[in-house]
């Protein structure tokens, strides 16, 4: 259930760690007397995977799911924004919550299906500093040593977080750049850039396949057909945008005769 990745990162040095062997004790269920209460009033920071997904269950035009669903305040230091689940102004309930439970539970977001299981990634990993994971104690959540023992591999191929983290792996690694870590920021056009290849997904599409993209850049064309109608294929063909346009990495392949698009680079964007 729901927790925002910086929440759970607050003071996890202090916290027992967990390898992926190692068991933990927690069950969730409508038998609860806490059921849903942790879908109140939280942070739940979402990934670009997260919104297409949702976006995609609900029927919607990615423009819609954020204008209708998200709030996107700017980070303090580099400027750009996070989306995050908007909360009902009035009664600070998640838009999907329900007596039910969750109304996109297939599609809930990544925050969501780790909870209350915690991980942190060390950028560079060394033989002494590796990735774990460990459990988020809340007060409200009365799930914590319920239920049967199970591994926390176990409680991840549960909740469906392996395909979350493959699909999210371009993005992650996109915001593991360097460029982030030296504090740099982006003008406000590049900002809009960022926010539209990473969410606004069906306007990024428009921007590949009905401008002059294709007449300046070398994409093959099986993948030109993927990205018409493949969400993933056109995730991680945005990451690989974002890192030619923002960070200047030889990501794409600029076409003989219009490597002066290189230089319009200003001009090419979504
Ligand atoms: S998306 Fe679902 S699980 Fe996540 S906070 Fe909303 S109702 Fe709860
Ligand atoms: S057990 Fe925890 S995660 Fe499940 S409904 Fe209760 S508060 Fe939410």
């Amino acid at each position: 259930m729901p927790e925002s990745v910086p929440a759970c990162h607050r003071g996890v040095e202090d916290l027992p760690r967990l390898g992926l062997d190692d068991d933990l004790t927690f069950r969730c269920g409508r038998d609860l007397d806490c059921f849903t209460k942790c879908c109140h009033d939280v942070s739940i920071v979402l990934t670009p995977y997260d919104v297409v997904r949702m976006t995609r269950a609900l029927h919607l035009q990615t423009d819609e799911f954020l204008e209708k669903y998200t709030i996107s305040p700017f980070t303090r230091e580099q400027k750009i924004p996070v989306v995050l689940l908007k909360m009902d102004p009035e009664t600070k309930h998640c838009p999907f919550v329900s007596g039910e439970g969750c109304g996109v539970y297939r599609d809930r977001p990544w925050a969501c299906r780790m909870y209350p299981l915690g991980r942190a990634e060390p950028k560079h990993p060394t033989p002494d500093q590796q990735a774990f994971h460990f459990m988020v104690h809340e007060p409200l959540c009365h799930g914590h040593g319920c239920g049967t023992p199970r591994t926390v591999r176990a409680y991840i191929e549960e909740q469906g977080l392996e395909e979350y983290d493959m699909m999210g792996r371009p993005f992650a690694e996109f915001m593991l750049h360097d460029f982030w870590s030296r504090g740099e920021t982006l003008p406000p056009d590049k900002v809009s850039m960022y926010f539209t290849a990473c969410y606004d997904l069906d306007a990024f599409r428009r921007f590949v396949l009905e401008t002059r993209f294709l007449e300046l850049f070398e994409v093959d064309e099986a993948r030109v057909e993927a990205l018409r109608t493949d969400d993933q294929e056109l995730l991680e063909f945005a990451m690989q945008w974002l890192r030619f346009a923002l960070f200047g990495e030889r990501t794409m392949r600029p076409k003989d005769g219009a490597i002066r698009a290189q230089r319009q680079r200003e001009d090419v964007q979504p």
